[in-house]
C-alpha cells in the first residue's frame, strides 16, 4: 500500500474507492446476502503473494500513523471486532497490528460476564477499557454480543437481573439507540469508533472447525460449545443484520469483512484502519518559537561538551 508514485491524496481516494464495496454507514436497507463472504475484489489466489506484500506495506503505514496519533495524544481510535468462531479475528488483529509499537495498542477479549458486570448495566465493563488519548484500543468481541449471543440465547438474557417491566420486545430496538448514542458519545469525545464484522461463510467455518480437529496443534481451538452454535447460524445472521442496520452510522461505520480468505480480510481490516487515522490529519506536535530556541541552546551546550570531553581523552558520557 506505498504510494508507488500515486500522492498522498491520490492513495487516499484509491483506499476509499475499494473500502465502498465494504463499509456500512447507513443501516437502512442493509442486507447480509449482498455480501459475499468468498468475495476477494477480482483479486484472484494466485495474486495472494502480492496482497501479502501489499499488507506488509500496510502495516508499515499504519506504524507510521500510529506513532503521530500516539505523539499528539488527541484522538484515540476503537476497532471492534466481531465474527462467528473461526472467522478469524485473532489472526487478523495480530498480522494487522504486527508493525505498530504495543505500547500503543490496547487489546481486550470480552468473555462471558462476570457476576460483577452482569450486576451493572451492560456498557459498564466496556467503558472501562476504552483506549486512552493517543492509543489504539481494539475490542475483540464487544458489547455487541449484547444484540447477538443475548439475542440467541435469551436464557443469558434472564440472567442480567434486569427489572422485569423493562424487558420487552423493544428491548433489541432500545440497545440498537442507546449503542449508537454511546458509539457518538465516544466519537463527540475524540474517540473514532471502528466496526468490524468477519463474515465467514457456514461452510468455510465448517472447514476451519476440521482443520481444528485434524491438526493437534490447533485442538486446543475448538470446543463442543463452538459445534453446538452453529446450529443457531441462521438466527445469528439476522441478528448481525439487524444489529448492523440499528448501529450503522457516520461516525461509527460498520466493515463488513469478506472472511473466506484470510489474507483478503486482514488487506480490507488494514485498509479500513489506515483510511480512519488519514482522516484525522495527524502531524507530530510542532513546538514554538521559544522551545525551539531553548532546543537550539541545549544542542550547543551538548556539542561544546562533547568536544571538551574527547580532548580530556575522558569517557564522560
Ligand atoms: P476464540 O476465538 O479464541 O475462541 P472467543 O472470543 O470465542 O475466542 P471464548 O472464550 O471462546 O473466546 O468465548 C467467549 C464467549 O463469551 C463467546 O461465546 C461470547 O459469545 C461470550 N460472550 C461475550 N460477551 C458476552 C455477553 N455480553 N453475554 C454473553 N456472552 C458473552
Ligand atoms: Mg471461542
Amino acid at each position: 500500500m506505498a504510494k508507488d508514485g500515486m500522492d498522498t491524496k491520490q492513495f487516499r481516494k484509491r483506499i476509499e474507492r475499494f473500502l465502498s464495496h465494504y463499509r456500512v454507514d447507513r443501516g437502512k436497507g442493509f442486507r447480509l446476502r449482498d455480501h459475499d463472504p468468498t468475495d476477494t475484489h477480482g483479486l484472484e489466489d494466485e495474486q495472494k503473494d502480492e496482497a501479502r506484500e501489499l499488507l506488509q506495506r500496510g502495516v508499515a503505514e499504519l506504524s507510521r500513523l500510529q506513532e503521530m496519533l500516539y505523539a499528539q495524544d488527541r484522538w484515540a481510535v476503537l476497532l471492534i471486532f466481531q465474527a462467528m468462531d473461526a472467522a478469524g479475528k485473532d489472526g487478523t488483529i495480530k498480522h494487522v497490528m504486527s508493525g505498530v509499537n504495543p505500547q500503543g495498542v490496547q487489546v481486550f477479549s470480552f468473555k462471558q460476564p462476570s457476576s460483577e458486570e452482569l450486576d451493572h448495566d451492560f456498557l459498564w465493563r466496556a467503558q472501562k477499557r476504552a483506549p486512552e488519548r493517543g492509543r489504539i484500543g481494539i475490542f475483540n468481541r464487544s458489547y455487541y454480543e449484547e444484540t447477538l449471543v443475548v439475542r440467541v440465547h435469551p436464557e443469558l438474557l434472564a440472567r442480567q437481573h434486569l427489572p422485569p417491566p423493562l424487558i420487552s420486545k423493544k428491548i433489541w430496538a432500545e440497545r440498537f439507540e442507546d449503542i449508537a448514542a454511546y458509539e457518538r458519545y465516544l466519537s463527540r469525545n475524540g474517540i473514532l469508533v471502528r466496526k468490524f464484522f468477519l463474515n465467514v461463510s457456514h461452510e468455510e467455518q465448517r472447514r476451519r472447525f476440521l482443520a481444528r480437529i485434524d491438526d493437534p496443534d490447533k485442538n486446543w481451538k475448538f470446543s463442543m460449545a463452538d459445534a453446538r452454535e452453529r446450529e443457531h447460524w441462521n438466527e445469528y445472521m439476522r441478528a448481525y443484520q439487524e444489529t448492523i442496520r440499528g448501529t450503522a452510522s457516520k461516525e461509527a461505520p460498520w466493515f463488513v469483512v469478506p472472511a473466506d480468505h484470510k489474507w483478503f480480510t486482514r488487506l480490507v481490516v488494514a485498509a479500513a484502519v489506515i483510511d480512519a487515522l488519514y482522516g484525522l490529519d495527524l502531524a507530530f506536535p510542532k513546538v514554538d518559537a521559544a522551545k525551539r530556541r531553548e532546543l537550539l541552546a541545549t544542542r550547543r551546550v551538548l556539542e561544546s561538551r562533547g568536544r571538551a570531553g574527547r580532548k580530556k581523552g575522558g569517557r564522560r558520557s
